[in-house]
């Protein structure tokens, strides 16, 4: 290996957004000098970036105004009255939202961090919409019992991530912006390093590191309609698993259910917290007939499968019926312009509707991704089942499981894992490292081999086409791996990801220059669509019951008797995934499994 070719840093840390930043900052902060982030895209383009709704914690600044019931309008609660809200109903509402797969522990941890999270934003100056009396200002989010999510009006993660960045500056962390990481080094079970290729320049690098820590966020663009920014292509779960890593919970994805008609921007879910409705197209409210206590703000999974209903049944809206209202009219040109700016420019420049004057066309949207890197509550990656670790590997965020969310995320509870549990990463991995970690040797020269492969994919002369590829895999995984699958239509998805890795193997890569090369990065992360959507799919075949976004026809009810347990997903010798379980952390005695009703 030629000295000039690789780089070292202490930590290096993959991943610019909320998780990626905090584990950067907080290892920093904790004495760790040599700290490097590496994005693929510039940092303040993270998809943490585009969040809008609000961040989840237990503040209890504002409650319902008294006789008005749950629903009825908000107030700040005067210094020395009761709280509305505590650890216990935050814990118990993301138990149930996580349809009792989300492990207790974890959740108990997130739930006690919050509000110190969102008091540290606050202290490093992140700007807060506020109560009159200058308190941090609360709205309701679908599934929790209390108002409970801080936002800045809908700009919540714009203004979290801007926050964050700049405390990573302030210590001394190095970015490097655009550089995409393509192999992360393990070896014997310990981390060596990542290779990443400089984008602008098109050189190829061993990076070298004590530890590695992934914040690569989700993987919601194997999906033909989805809210996820670009970047989203699950890169971290893919390089993790081929580097030996397990996957857990692959099977879990979240469909929102206000994504912009046929674009799947993100309308957020604010818009019903504040108080707007799903209407069909014979104008009724229909969520009274799948959540008549919750309505429009019963949790994502099912508000998700309503409309699908609405929609397979024929009341949906738009020329081709695939579409369902989200009527806002009513609540007033201020409160959409205070509340809500962001979403009316969007409805505004990609419907040509205006929020204020008509109800806006929405329809389910891939959103989050459940499953990931399975991680402690310090965020250091197992090894397997039996809770072995990878030596100096960590990951929070959404590339990660740790599992807070289980089967359902709950609104506003990612932005707060990314948070609470990108600050554990970071104070984990300074104890670490300052314990003496070493830098370990790399075995042969990864760089050169990932050069190899990048020259074999320029000289390939095939006949496939990189878009062609991803477009058929979107499309397979919206059909038979969405909202609703069965047994039929998830072999069939099997069979045809298969049949594209296959094809894969013919690419032709038009641009062979070096500078800015997105055809490159586009095939190498078209690549891990492959790698992870098998998984997908396959975990769906397993898990023979219906639990919180995984909903089979054929096997509608929730099984707790074969399958309360995680999905744990291990790439065999023959690059084939093997399966294993692993069980779920229940507090018996505080929150056992109940039926799920809203
Ligand atoms: C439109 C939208 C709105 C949302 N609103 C909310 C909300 O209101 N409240 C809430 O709680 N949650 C919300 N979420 C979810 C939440 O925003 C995300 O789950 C969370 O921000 C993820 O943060 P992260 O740090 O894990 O990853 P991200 O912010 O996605 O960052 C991933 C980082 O990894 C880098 N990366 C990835 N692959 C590579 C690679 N190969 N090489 C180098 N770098 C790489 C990227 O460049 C990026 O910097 C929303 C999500 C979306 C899509």
């Amino acid at each position: 290996m030629q000295n000039s070719d690789v780089i070292t840093h202490d930590v290096i840390v993959v991943g610019a957004g909320l998780a990626g930043t905090w584990a950067a900052m907080t290892a920093a902060e904790n004495g760790v000098k040599d700290v490097a982030v590496l994005s693929k895209i510039h940092p303040l383009r993270s998809h943490s970036g585009a969040a809008q709704g609000g961040i989840a914690a237990v503040l209890n600044n504002v409650r319902p105004v008294a006789g008005t019931g749950p629903r009825g309008p908000l107030e700040q609660i005067p210094p020395g009255d009761d709280p509305v809200d505590s650890f216990d109903l935050h814990m118990f509402d993301t138990i149930k939202g996580s349809d009792w797969l989300g492990d207790q522990d974890a959740i108990e941890i997130m739930v006690k961090d919050a509000p110190d999270v969102v008091i540290q934003y606050e202290h490093m100056g992140c700007v807060f919409s506020r109560t009159k009396d200058g308190r941090i200002n609360q709205r309701r989010f679908g599934g929790h019992s209390a108002p409970r999510a801080n936002f800045s009006a809908d700009r919540t993660g714009h203004v979290l991530l801007h926050t964050i960045h700049e405390q990573a500056l302030f210590h001394n962390v190095k970015f490097y912006s655009e550089w995409y990481v393509m192999d992360l080094i393990i070896e014997d079970n310990i981390t060596r390093g990542v290779v990443a290729i400089n984008v602008l320049t098109g050189d190829i690098k061993m990076l070298r590191a004590k530890a590695v820590m992934f914040g690569t966020g989700g993987y919601g663009q194997a999906f033909k309609v989805t809210s996820n920014a670009y970047a989203n292509t699950g890169d971290g779960v893919a390089l993790a698993y081929n580097a030996g890593a397990p996957l857990m919970d692959m099977e879990f994805v979240q469909f929102h259910p206000t994504g912009l008609y046929r674009h799947g921007f993100l309308m957020t879910e604010a818009c019903r917290g504040e108080g707007g409705y799903l209407i069909n197209k014979l104008g009724e409210r229909f969520m009274k007939k799948y959540a008549p206590d919750k309505m429009e703000l019963a949790p994502r999974d099912l508000v998700s499968r309503s409309e699908q209903i609405e929609i397979n049944e024929g009341r949906g809206v738009m020329e081709d019926g695939q579409g369902i209202y989200l009527d806002m009219r009513h609540l007033g040109r201020e409160k959409i312009m205070s509340r809500l700016p962001e979403v009316r420019d969007l409805a505004i420049a990609f419907a040509h509707v205006d929020p204020i004057e008509d109800p806006v066309p929405i329809q389910p949207t891939a959103h989050y991704s459940m499953g990931g890197i399975p991680t402690t509550v310090d965020g250091e990656v197992l090894a397997n089942a039996n809770g072995d670790l990878i030596t100096g590997f960590y990951a929070a965020g959404e590339v990660s499981c740790v599992s807070v969310h289980g089967a359902n995320r709950l609104g506003t509870n990612s932005l707060l894992e990314a948070s609470v549990f990108g600050r554990r990463a970071g104070r984990a991995i300074a104890e670490f490292v300052k314990g003496g970690a070493k830098l370990h040797p790399v075995p042969g020269d990864p760089a050169e081999k990932n050069r190899k492969m990048v020259q074999q994919l320029f000289d390939n002369d095939g006949t496939e086409l990189v878009e062609d590829i991803v477009q058929d895999l979107k499309t397979t995984m919206t059909n038979k791996v969405g909202i609703f699958r069965d047994e039929e239509g998830l072999k069939s998805a099997l069979d045809e990801i298969h049949n594209l890795q296959e094809r894969f193997k013919n690419i032709r890569v038009m641009d062979k220059s070096k500078r800015f090369n997105t055809n490159l990065s586009m095939t190498l992360e078209a690549s891990h669509l492959l790698t992870f959507s098998e998984l997908i799919a396959a975990g769906a075949l397993n898990r023979q019951e219906s639990r919180g976004a995984h909903s089979r026809t054929d096997f509608p009810k929730r099984d707790d008797e074969s399958w309360l347990k995680h999905t744990m997903a291990h790439k065999d010798e023959d690059g084939r995934p093997k399966f294993s379980y692993k069980g779920v952390t229940i507090y018996w005695d505080r929150f056992p499994p109940q039926e799920r009703k809203y």
